[in-house]
């Protein structure tokens, strides 16, 4: 069966879906965006990413499309008419379609929706997570606002691809003082040589993961000590482990950086205990 996806309004077969050329978020990368995992046909923190949704708009003056409940209708509907259970669901708010000019139209435009739905196959995650995965570290060389989710993704992109070159599947961005921000889609992690699990504070410039902030939660309630609190590269090579989380990666250990072994080189019980307390719940939780 072909995808069906949503765009502005219609559920068309994705072959033929478009967009008009002179949408902003074409354009400009003027539009943001949200990722949700889907577990048996449902949408994983879904309150969370509807809320940075909400943010991420209004950051950019950007207005709702509709209300978080017909939203909830839209992403559910397309879900069922791609008869995914185990997948993820992209939904792209744009400003609009307007003559192309940097300021925004100055009479006001109905934003731009598109929604696609993919399945993920979730044995092969697990094999995946099973195994560990390799990261590189890139010079940080993003713009100051990271916290917006947009679709101005192309440094991720960039930094994704040298990472695949390498033989590596994420990019660990890298501050000019030698602290790792986050990954081109996934926020980082360390459980440091004392055991404590640390993660970039969200002052600094990095998307506020959903999955990070969910994780938080679960490691509180599971009685591990956590910090919010800055690593460099080699503090995460003498780690004794690190992962790495996001709605597609979930929670994804990580056994080497930079070509280097990351501890011992081997997946780590705590990075694993995690990804299925965080999996657990996720299910559990989601609507
Ligand atoms: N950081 C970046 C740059 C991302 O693109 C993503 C996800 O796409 C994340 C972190 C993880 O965010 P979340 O857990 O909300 O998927």
């Amino acid at each position: 069966m072909g995808r069906i996806a949503y765009v502005n309004g219609r559920f068309v077969p994705q072959g033929e879906a478009a967009v008009h050329i002179e949408d902003r978020g074409y354009q400009l990368a003027d539009a943001v965006y949200e990722v949700w995992a889907l577990f048996d046909g449902k949408l994983a923190d879904a309150e969370g990413h509807f809320a940075r949704l909400e943010r991420s708009l209004a950051e950019l003056k950007i207005p709702m499309p509709m209300s978080r409940a017909a939203l909830t209708v839209v992403l559910k509907e397309a879900v069922r008419r791609n008869r995914v259970r185990e997948g993820l669901v992209y939904l792209q708010v744009g400003r609009g379609v307007a003559p192309r000019d940097h300021a925004f139209p100055i009479d006001p435009v109905e934003p731009s929706i598109v929604v696609t739905v993919k399945a993920v196959d979730r044995a092969a995650a697990e094999a995946r997570a099973a195994k560990g995965v390799g990261v590189i570290t890139t010079p940080e060389n993003r713009w100051g606002r990271c916290d917006i989710k947009t679709v101005g993704l192309l440094p991720n992109a960039l930094a994704k691809q040298a990472a695949r070159e390498r033989g590596a599947v994420e990019a660990w961005f890298v501050d000019e003082l030698g602290f790792v921000t986050e990954g081109a889609s996934s926020n980082a992690w360390i459980v440091d040589r004392d055991g404590i699990l640390r993660t970039r504070d969200t002052n600094a410039n990095i998307l506020r993961g959903v999955t990070r902030l969910t994780l938080l939660d679960v490691i509180r309630e599971d009685g591990l000590k956590v910090e919010e609190r800055p690593f460099t590269p080699e503090e995460a090579k003498s780690a004794r482990e690190a992962f790495i989380t996001g709605a597609g990666t979930l929670v994804l250990p990580v056994v080497s950086v930079d070509g280097d072994p990351v501890g011992d080189g081997a997946v780590g019980p705590v990075a694993s205990r995690l990804r299925r307390l965080y999996i657990e719940r996720a299910r559990a939780t989601a609507i």
